[in-house]
C-alpha cells in the first residue's frame, strides 16, 4: 500500500467505489469517469506504478477477471487497455487494466450495471 495512492485508498475503503469484483489479490470497480457504460478498472491490490513494478503472481488474475466481467455484463465487444507511464497516458500510478465495453449499433451497450 502507498499512502498517497488513490487506488490504494479505494482498496482500503477510505475512498468509496462501485465494486464489481474482489479477491485477495485483485479489485475491480467502475471507472469514475467512464468512456462507455460499464467501463471497469481491474487492479492488483499490490501497489506498483507500472507492470514491471509488480510481482508477476499479483498480475495473473487481471486479464481473466476482465474477461469474466465482460462476459457477465453482456459486453460482447470491448477494449482491454493498460497504460504504463506518462507518454502512454497513464494518469494514476497504480497498475490498472481498463475493460471498456463498445456500444452495439443495434442493441446499444447491452450491459446491465448499477447507475454510477
Ligand atoms: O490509464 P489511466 O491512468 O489514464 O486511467 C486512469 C483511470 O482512473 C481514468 O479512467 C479515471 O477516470 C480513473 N479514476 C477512477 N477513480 C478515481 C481516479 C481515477 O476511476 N478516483
Amino acid at each position: 500500500m502507498a499512502a498517497n495512492c488513490i487506488f490504494c485508498k479505494i482498496i482500503k475503503g477510505d475512498i468509496p467505489s462501485m465494486k464489481v469484483f474482489e479477491s485477495d489479490k485483485t479489485l475491480a470497480f467502475l471507472d469514475i469517469n467512464p468512456l462507455s457504460y460499464g467501463h471497469t478498472l481491474i487492479i492488483p491490490k499490490h501497489h506498483g506504478a507500472k507492470l514491471t513494478d509488480i510481482p508477476e503472481e499479483h498480475l495473473t488474475e487481471l486479464l481473466p477477471i476482465a474477461s469474466r466481467i465482460a462476459k457477465a455484463s453482456g459486453a460482447a465487444d470491448y477494449n482491454i487497455l493498460q497504460n504504463n507511464g506518462r507518454l502512454a497516458h497513464q494518469e494514476v500510478d497504480h497498475v490498472h487494466v481498463h475493460m471498456i465495453p463498445k456500444p452495439n449499433e443495434k442493441e446499444g451497450l447491452g450491459v446491465q450495471w448499477p447507475q454510477q
